[in-house]
């Protein structure tokens, strides 16, 4: 449905996105992970037909983007980070301009608008006034907008970026509802978020894809290792002889935090009662040892330290182009 090939982009002589190479199957939700700055935007931009690559190509159902934007954007529903909204038309009035801007007729947009209203939660405020809409309610109306033409393909940045939990849980909601219908590709920086809502995942650091799979096969690729944080009071010494029993059992340093100075530890998750034990009978004030809450997050981690990538299970390479 959507495939890049060997796409950069520059701004100036900055190269921000670089040889990204993905690929998003008909039907597939996809959540593209990275942090502030990875380049989640303008590769959203770049497949949305508003920013054209410094190199390489996009394909959008076999349509090439550069030669045939039109019809590219005609198959895409875009939800920008700031929704383009107009505050003096009412929800309604909005709809409708938006859905005519897409060339629709005003028979498929009766037909449609309902549906859009009903898909979206909006039938309640569709005569009310953009200014007078809570946050939660503008962002329903920017994915209104995105998906009043019925659009093949769904492109979402940042879809729950400072809602409320109330507002998440119905964003969340509403994209389950709209991916029967359409291919979804959204943008978050939240982990919690892509582990609910998508069936792949795409974590993208520093412009590049650094790991790609569904939530499994990235835990998978950890080995089953165990991640842990463990916090001894006493300062320096104390952190000192805590890591080298740690190491003794096994575990290897991962790192400290930065506020507490606690030890991030990975190692076989069945050893951290033996942890625990010899922390305590080797007489240190253990204040935590806490199992970290994901692999994915552990994953995450490496990738926006810049550890090197995980490798790509056997299985998962026979998607990727081979490049000669
Ligand atoms: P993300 O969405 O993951 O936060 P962006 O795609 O917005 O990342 O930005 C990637 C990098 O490109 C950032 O370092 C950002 O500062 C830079 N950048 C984004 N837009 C521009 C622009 N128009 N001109 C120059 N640099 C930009």
């Amino acid at each position: 449905m959507i495939r890049t090939t060997h796409v950069f982009k520059q701004y100036a002589d900055r190269e921000v996105i670089r040889d990204l190479d993905l690929h998003i199957e008909q039907g597939e939700c996809v959540g593209l992970l990275g942090e502030n700055g990875a380049g989640k935007t303008t590769t959203l931009r770049m497949l949305a037909c508003l920013l054209l690559p410094s190199a390489g190509s996009i394909r959008v159902n076999g349509v090439d983007a550069e030669e045939h934007p039109e019809q590219v954007r005609a198959e895409l529903g875009y939800l920008p980070d700031t929704p383009p909204l107009y505050d003096e038309m009412s929800v309604g009035e909005y709809l409708r301009f938006a859905g005519k801007l897409r060339g629709m007729d005003a028979a498929r947009l009766k037909r449609r608008l309902p549906e859009v209203l009903d898909q979206t939660g909006l039938e309640d405020v569709a005569e009310q006034r953009i200014s007078t809409l809570s946050h939660g309610y503008r962002q329903r109306v920017g994915i209104a907008q995105a998906v009043v033409h019925e659009p093949a393909i769904l492109i979402l940045d940042e879809p729950i970026n400072g809602l409320d939990p109330v507002q998440i849980v119905e964003m969340r909601e509403m994209i389950r509802r709209l991916r029967g219908a359409h291919t979804i590709l959204l943008s978050t920086h939240i982990l919690t978020e892509i582990e609910q809502t998508c069936d792949r995942i795409l974590m993208l650091h520093d412009g590049r894809i650094a790991a790609e799979g569904t939530e499994q096969e990235l835990s998978s690729r950890l080995g089953g290792r165990g991640f842990v944080r463990v916090e001894v009071r006493g300062g320096d010494e104390a952190r000192a002889k805590a890591l080298a029993l740690a190491e003794g059992l096994g575990f290897s340093a991962h790192g400290a935090h930065a506020q507490t100075g606690a030890l991030d530890l990975e190692g076989d998750a069945a050893g951290h009662p033996a942890l625990a034990r010899a922390l305590i009978e080797a007489g240190l004030e253990l204040a935590r040892l806490e199992p970290r809450s994901s692999d994915l997050e552990e994953i995450f981690l490496q990738v926006s330290r810049g550890d090197p990538p995980v490798e790509a299970p056997e299985s998962a390479t026979d998607a990727k182009e081979v490049s000669s």
